[in-house]
């Protein structure tokens, strides 16, 4: 699958549109999503052109790799919802149209600062 480079998230990584900011790195991105599903929502994002999870595992460098999930961790510190800082979170990935993705740039959502439920409602 190609990457578009049109897509919101390629917009806000290239600066072309704002985002609420929440971290930065040299691999990831994270921002808070405009709209929120519980009293917390993050977006963490890679800074590389990846589509979904799948092309991200297929073709991201374990350095890059490393870095997402580094940065999760970090995010959720900075937030006060991981284990160490909070009461946890969930971490959550749409993947392709069965997944309910929306937006083709592979992103992290984290759910958190409330109890988030039931998995699949
Ligand atoms: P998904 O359905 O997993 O692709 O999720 C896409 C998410 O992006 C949704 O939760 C939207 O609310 C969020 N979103 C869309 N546009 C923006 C934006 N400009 N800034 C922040 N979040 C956005």
């Amino acid at each position: 699958m190609s990457y578009d480079d049109t897509n919101i998230f390629a917009k806000i990584l290239s600066g072309q549109i704002p985002c609420k900011k929440i971290y930065e790195d040299k691999f990831v991105l994270s921002f808070y999503d405009i709209n929120p599903q519980k009293k917390i929502h993050a977006l963490v994002i890679p800074k590389g052109r990846y589509s979904n999870l799948d092309d991200f595992s297929l073709n991201a460098s374990s350095e890059e790799i490393v870095g997402l999930l580094k940065g999760i961790n970090i995010v959720a510190k900075k937030l006060g919802i991981s284990i160490d800082t909070g009461k946890g979170y969930r971490a959550l990935v749409n993947i392709g149209e069965h997944g309910g993705q929306e937006v083709p740039h592979l992103h992290f959502h984290l759910f958190g600062g409330e109890s988030t439920g039931r998995m699949i409602e």
